[in-house]
């Protein structure tokens, strides 16, 4: 059995079909995650229940689970909440001589409290929040393009290295962080470049550190980020003279996401006609096998759906936490655990809300998913939830509290606000006493 099979079905969906073709509905009961399953037309009598529900036995669903076509959703399923000692302390913090607007902000891994904030100017900013000061300000070499509020930017585990890139356009810019020149430019082609996040980020290995960067729709390369030298050397990933190529990858890639042991990548791209595929491969196997990105035997889908570049955090070095339950257009506001070494689904519970990226832009580039012992999700209405992953429950909202970014290191929620940032701190009252 799969954490999401139903218990019951409505007896159509017992009967054979005549001619194959059979959708159902996942019929939400109300009482935690329990759901049935109806044919369309017991689904159209919602909230009237099918008379008798039959039960889903192994056997019926071993034969039906997967000729049967995923539908609809009725109803919702129960979203829990707990008691907790869990609370919120923010403060407004302003940094004098700082430049007047940020367009994003990182955290610098390895030294709590320490920020890498981009101006709208093109300035690269260190701070830190508990001195309130700043600590370097450099100004970046001419990047080719505007910075605007889809300008992406990341930075190198060491924070050597940052990328900053047209979040929905062709073109990104690889740049050192202490001088603000520009080591290389890259780009991705402008085909429907629009529709997804350009591809980029860095990860460490044995010591070095690699940049992952698009280098077109449905390719990415690996870079010496110290030079901008390709490390991925390898044949035509498109079409030559109406040929397909060997290795040929029919996906657009999306925003990237490393796991915190380095090893893994997730990348949230999608295919025609349009769907969302996350799929995952594993990093030290790239390095010793070129394709491994294409097809190579550590990549793994982990679920298709009618949305990308939607929230994802890890839980730990191979859990993925990915927004929403459900399938193509049909969904649910949820958090799904899925295993990235054999993309299994483990578990699921409904309830956080995020802010959703969209397939056009303006996208949202700010996070919405983290996660440090809870699941916290952010809404841009609703501020942020706080989930235990374990039991599913909600243990706090805080309307007022929206961070873009976590610094794991000082456990400091971050958010830029009109006058400067807005500094969140999770208080667990229960662990003081
Ligand atoms: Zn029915």
């Amino acid at each position: 059995m799969y954490s999401d099979d139903p218990q019951f079905i409505c007896r159509h969906l017992a009967e054979e079909a005549p001619n194959g073709y059979r959708y159902r509905f996942a019929w939400f009961t109300g009482y935690g995650k329990d759901l049935n399953w109806t044919c369309e037309d017991c689904a159209k009598s919602y909230p009237s229940a099918p008379e008798p529900w039959l039960p889903a036995t192994k056997e019926w669903l071993a034969k039906n689970r997967d000729t049967i076509y995923w539908r609809g959703i009725c109803g919702s399923p129960e979203i829990k909440h707990r008691q907790s000692g869990l609370s919120f302390s923010a403060r407004d913090l302003e940094l004098e001589d700082a430049p007047i607007s940020f367009v994003d902000i990182r955290p610098v891994l390895g030294r709590p409290t320490c920020w890498q904030a981009l101006s709208t100017t093109g300035r690269l900013v260190l701070f830190s929040t508990q001195e309130t000061k700043i600590l370097a300000s450099v100004p970046l070499e001419d990047l080719g393009f505007e910075i605007t509020g889809e300008t992406g930017f990341c930075i190198s585990p060491d924070n050597e290295f940052a990328v900053v890139s047209q979040a929905s356009g062709p073109n990104a810019a690889l740049v050192n962080v202490k001088t603000g020149k520009i080591i290389s430019k890259l780009s991705r082609g402008d085909y429907h470049c629009e529709n997804s996040h350009f591809p980029v980020a860095f990860f460490r290995n044995e010591d070095r550190t690699y940049l992952i960067a698009a280098s077109d729709w449905n390719r990415l390369d690996l870079y010496d980020p110290a030079t901008g030298k390709v490390l991925s050397e390898r044949g035509p990933t498109c079409y030559v003279n109406k040929e397909r190529p060997p290795h040929y990858l029919d996906y657009f890639h999306g925003g990237l996401c490393v796991s915190p042991d380095q090893q893994f990548v997730v990348d949230n791209g999608w295919v025609w006609h349009p769907m969302g595929f996350l799929r995952a491969w594993n990093l030290p196997a790239w390095l010793n096998n070129e394709w491994e990105s294409e097809d190579g035997p550590t990549y793994r889908d982990l679920a298709c759906r009618e949305a990308w570049d939607e929230p994802v955090c890890w839980i730990n070095n191979f859990t993925l936490a990915s927004w929403g339950w459900g399938d193509e257009e049909w969904m649910v506001p949820a958090a799904v655990l899925i295993d990235v070494r054999d993309g299994k689904q483990l578990q699921w519970f409904p309830g956080p809300k995020v802010r959703m990226s969209g397939a056009w832009p303006p996208r949202r580039l700010t996070e919405s998913f983290f996660f440090d012992q809870y699941l916290f999700a952010v809404h841009d209405n609703d501020g942020t939830t706080v989930w235990d992953i374990k039991s599913g429950d909600c243990l706090l909202t805080d309307p007022q509290v929206k961070p873009w970014r976590y610094h794991p290191d000082s456990k400091e929620f971050i958010e830029i606000t009109q006058t400067g940032f807005r500094v969140s701190t999770l208080i667990d009252a229960c662990a003081i006493e």
